[in-house]
């Protein structure tokens, strides 16, 4: 192996005992949780020898980035979860590559998405982005739907040709109530997603957890958990 593939087997084997260890003390099984390794501004190399070392899906923040390297990587067997800011005048692109966006937060983006997967003949699987730290606006400091916009929200994904609802994503609010209270967020998530299958029995989808705070997610019930630094390396960028 590269030492760049040694070094990958070896963080993800790490991360891989992380989430093993959470499950455990949970008293869940481990394939209840599933692995997305956040690839954003590492190259298509990464990407490739991560799908050699076993990982299935992958996500990316940025579309000038992710398409490209989506595109290069298009021999392999991944998932690709977009998981960034989305503008509708990248909705085209990504709905070409990406198999879930999980940061649906606003019903406009909703209409681009289905009108794209339709256009493309896929299929979009969507996880609503919630801003535990909305305020007034009713949207997050990084994007997000309020807490009490998400059932109209997941009505109208749920309701749209070409976009299958997944269920709810979240990141660890840094402001609010919730700041420095990873597990508290993730619980309210959680509760958000009971109140959600109520309606959309099939949106079981749980997305909470990153490098520094999978183990409170894994904790709280999250079915996904989304690792960038702690497989690839910190970020030379900001991204
Ligand atoms: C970058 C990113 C992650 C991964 O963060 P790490 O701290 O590198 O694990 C997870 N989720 C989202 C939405 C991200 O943008």
């Amino acid at each position: 192996m590269t030492d760049r593939k040694d070094e990958l087997a070896s963080n993800l084997a790490k991360v891989e005992r992380r989430i093993a260890d959470a499950c455990a003390a949970a008293g869940r099984g481990r394939e209840e949780v599933t692995l997305i390794v956040v690839t954003k501004t590492y190259p298509a190399s990464d990407v490739r020898m991560l799908s050699e070392l076993g990982v299935r899906h992958v996500a990316e923040n940025r579309d000038q980035d992710a398409a490209p390297k989506a595109a290069a990587c298009a021999d392999l067997p991944l998932t690709w979860h977009f998981v960034g800011q989305l503008q509708t005048n990248k909705v085209r692109s990504v709905a070409g590559y990406a198999d879930f966006v999980q940061s649906v937060d606003r019903s406009k983006l909703v209409t681009a998405l289905s009108k794209e997967a339709e256009r493309a003949g896929r299929e979009l699987g969507c996880l609503l982005q919630v801003a535990l730290d909305a305020g007034e606006s009713g949207r997050g400091e990084r994007g997000g739907v309020a807490p009490d916009g998400i059932e109209e929200l997941a009505d109208l994904v749920a309701g749209a040709p070409g976009l299958r609802l997944g269920g709810l994503m979240t990141v660890a609010p840094l402001t609010g109530e919730y700041a420095g209270r990873e597990q508290a967020a993730f619980e309210r998530l959680m509760d958000l997603s009971t109140d959600l299958r109520r309606s959309h029995p099939a949106a079981t989808m749980v997305s909470a957890g990153m490098s520094a705070d999978l183990e409170q997610a894994v904790a709280a019930g999250a079915t996904h958990v989304r690792v960038g630094s702690a497989v690839l390396g910190v970020r030379p960028r900001l991204g």
